[in-house]
């Protein structure tokens, strides 16, 4: 470690803290406040008490600045949209907290605004409707009042707000011309507004959160951001402002700030280790404060403190006054490691949630301010378990691929399988009833052992498979019954995978999810879909898809280990996939899918990075599914129809046959996908299964019929938009009844 002396003038904070409570008390208040079972009042208090809870927790954990305004009801975007009074006119006739629902899930036939990932996160934000009829007027004193209350409780905080310009990028245009841009210095006449009342209220600093600045930006955008920190740094009342920017590297966003009268900047360390060359590059930050993300906010490991020590230390060097932080919110990890009892010894001893983070911050910056031996105690992170087995068999493997080009393949599978033009099929899942639930709670239980668990399930297989045959569907699937979840369910199975018991993290308003935790090497002690995809199979003599969820997916959906490359981790899960693909096969399954419905998801923010991780993410697709023999027909699915981005890699990943969310019109987007090369077997969903709507025979053959004059019939497959674990058994009943009606019409005239 550097040399170092003590350093007075450090400071701590973080930049938001998980407002779900550590049990999920807000997911409990506001689902019992919609079903009717409390009042306003009663949510309102359990809030409160929430955040009071925070405020609380942080100021005893020793930071020195402690955030406000980081706590939603919902969502940190609706907020803003409420404070800035942009609501959209069909929600004029709801008020208060009935408004507030209603758009953010709907009501009386209105529906909600969009909700889409908040960047590269599997959080969700709702998507603000901006137009040239927007006019915004200070309309909420959420802000305020949260900084009242935190200073009656004693504390002094820093309210959080959406930077200006991350909250115009991040709204979507009610016009088709029009650029949300344009509506920058209404914006800011309100911004100012409020401001100038933070500061009349005692406030001495704000913080603009601006994760925008991660991404590639428009010089038009930048701009923006020039103007818009320019006209808010230059007004006389007003609090000192810290922007923060968090999740990748900033990039030439970096001078703009600096040049501005901003008094505090964020930069995340973490996500954009680049940003401490960029801070270099032009000449430090001086007379400003530099808020140092270096405690990851995105992920669940230990911060390695003697590493993090020595960045800090040079960053010393590179601003007059420094503040030891987390890289970005901690909303994006479980809040409390003290109440997992049942986490192995050694894998604990590699984590910190929100709790622990906090102190890492703490421990940080006295570690700075008092000199190195309040850390020369600080335990070493363990290491992860190595598999030498599973490295040298990748190692052999290199690339894995076996079969041979598409177009072979595609004669050898129609003899083989003889499956009619426009083939029917379901994407995996049926209706999870309750007693399919029951079931696997049941066995978690001890209620039921192991043999009786198994009858139900091979009792819901006989039901799901007859009903298929009965509905005339070409390749059946077994149903899922014993999936819980298509990431957990895999996590759960495989080594090198963990799972918590409260490490639950806010997907969007009241869902919260508990991802596993990949912590080292992966590898199958046994296979894990076999038994149930042959039972089925043994059901009938149509082919039975083996089910299994991608590389790409298992890692999006997880907290990964941070020590390799996500390649290398990558890598480990697809060999597993190959080796169940092989079982699937060897056990006569010829029909295998493997679901990559996070595919789009992990692309980089950055163009610029994106090559190489479609490169990896691909290359884990095909060394998973490469070993199939020319005869097994291998289905990928997604869920979206909007590939932008990533349409070229949908080839690349050398599947048989893709099934797609069909949300736009179903032509449109076999339009794209031929023009971006792809003369392979499709899926566009033909009817969307988020609403229990029942879609008529006449709507599904209009679109196939139009399907068919651009996509030939013996690649077209006929199926709905995604799994049908969330519906119920009567729509799902009619849904594919009509579907593969409107199949046998369309096959009838060709
Ligand atoms: N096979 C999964 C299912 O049908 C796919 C789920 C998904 O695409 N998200 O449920
Ligand atoms: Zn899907």
């Amino acid at each position: 470690m550097h040399a170092m002396n003590a350093m007075n003038g450090v400071t701590t904070t973080i930049l938001g803290y998980p407002r779900i409570g550590p049990r999920r008390e807000l997911k409990r208040a506001t689902e019992d406040y919609w079903a009717g079972r409390i009042d306003a009042d009663r949510l309102e208090e359990t809030a409160a008490s929430l955040r009071a809870g925070v405020w609380r927790e942080l100021a005893q954990a020793g930071l020195d600045r402690v955030p406000s305004n980081t706590f939603s009801l919902y969502d940190q975007v609706l907020d803003t949209t409420i404070l800035l009074g942009a609501v959209p006119a069909r929600f004029w006739g709801f008020t208060g907290l009935d408004r507030y629902f209603a758009m953010a899930r709907g009501a009386d036939g209105v529906p909600p605004l969009e909700m889409t990932k908040w960047f590269d996160t599997n959080y969700h934000y709702l998507v603000p409707e901006l137009g040239p009829e927007t006019r915004f007027q200070l309309s909420f004193d959420k802000p305020l009042a949260e900084y009242r209350e935190a200073r009656a409780l004693g504390m002094e905080t820093r309210p959080v707000l959406v930077g200006p310009l991350s909250y115009l990028l991040l709204a979507k245009s009610t016009q088709p011309d029009f650029s949300t841009l344009d509506l920058l210095p209404d914006l800011l006449d309100v911004y100012a507004e409020l401001l100038e009342r933070l500061a009349g209220a005692g406030v001495t600093e704000v913080q603009f959160d601006e994760p925008a600045l991660a991404a590639d930006r428009s010089a038009d955008e930048l701009a923006a951001l020039r103007r818009a920190y320019h006209t808010l740094g230059g007004l006389t009342a007003r609090p000192r402002l810290l922007v923060a920017t968090y999740f990748g590297e900033i990039g030439e966003a970096l001078p703009i700030l600096a040049d501005s009268a901003v008094e505090s900047i964020a930069l995340d360390f973490v996500a954009g280790p680049g940003n401490l060359r960029t801070l270099a590059s032009v000449g430090g930050l001086r007379h400003k404060t530099l808020v140092a993300g270096i405690v990851d906010g995105r992920n669940v490991w230990r911060t390695d403190i003697p590493g993090a020590l020595s960045t800090l230390v040079s960053l010393l060097g590179l601003t007059d006054n420094l503040v030891v932080s987390t890289s970005c919110s901690l909303l994006h990890v479980p809040i409390d490691l003290s109440l997992e009892t049942g986490l192995d010894e050694g894998l604990r001893d590699r984590l910190a949630f929100a709790k622990e983070k906090v102190a890492e911050v703490v421990l940080l910056g006295r570690a700075l301010r008092e000199g190195h031996q309040v850390v020369a105690g600080a335990r070493a992170v363990p290491a992860p378990g190595v598999n030498e087995q599973v490295r040298a068999r990748l190692a052999e493997l290199g690339d894995g691929a076996t079969r041979s080009p598409h177009a072979e393949r595609l004669a050898l599978q129609a003899s083989s399988l003889g499956l009619p033009p426009l083939a029917g099929t379901t994407i995996g899942s049926f209706p999870q009833t309750p007693e399919v639930r029951r079931a696997r709670a049941d066995l978690r239980s001890g209620a039921i052992d192991e043999a009786a668990y198994e009858k139900l399930n091979r009792g819901e297989i006989d039901r799901v498979i007859a009903l298929q045959e009965e509905l005339g569907l070409d390749v059946l699937v077994h149903g899922e019954p014993e999936r819980n979840d298509m990431v957990q369910y895999f996590a759960e199975l495989l080594d090198g995978f963990a799972a918590t018991e409260f490490g639950w993290v806010q997907s969007y308003g009241s869902r919260c999810v508990r991802p596993p935790i990949l912590f080292g090497d992966v590898s199958r002690p046994e296979p894990m879909t076999l038994r149930w995809a042959t039972y089925a199979q043994s059901l009938t003599g149509k082919p039975v898809k083996g089910m299994l969820t991608g590389p790409v997916t298992m890692l999006a959906w997880s907290f990964v280990r941070d020590d390799q490359p996500l390649a290398a981790t990558a890598r480990q899960v697809a060999l597993a996939l190959r080796d169940e693909v092989a079982d699937l096969e060897a056990a006569g399954i010829r029909v295998i899918q493997v679901d990559e419905p996070a595919l789009r998801e992990l692309l980089p923010l950055r163009a610029a990075d994106r090559d190489a991780y479609l490169a990896w993410a691909v290359g884990a697709f095909r060394l998973a599914t490469g070993g199939a023999a020319d005869t097994t027909q291998i289905h990928t699915h997604m869920c979206y129809s909007e590939f932008g981005e990533i349409i070229g890699a949908i080839g690349d990943l050398d599947a048989d046959v893709t099934s797609v969310e069909a949300a736009r019109s179903h032509l449109e987007l076999l339009d794209d996908l031929r023009e971006a090369g792809y003369r392979r077997g499709i899926g566009p969903g033909v009817y969307d299964i988020h609403s229990p709507r029942v879609p008529t025979v006449e709507e599904v053959e209009r679109a196939l019929r139009k399907a068919v004059t651009t996509v030939d019939p013996a690649l077209l497959w006929v199926n709905p938009d995604c799994g049908l674990k969330t519906r119920g058994y009567e729509e799902v009943t009619a849904s594919l009844a009509n579907m593969m009606e409107a199949a046998r019409r369309v096959r009838a005239s060709l």
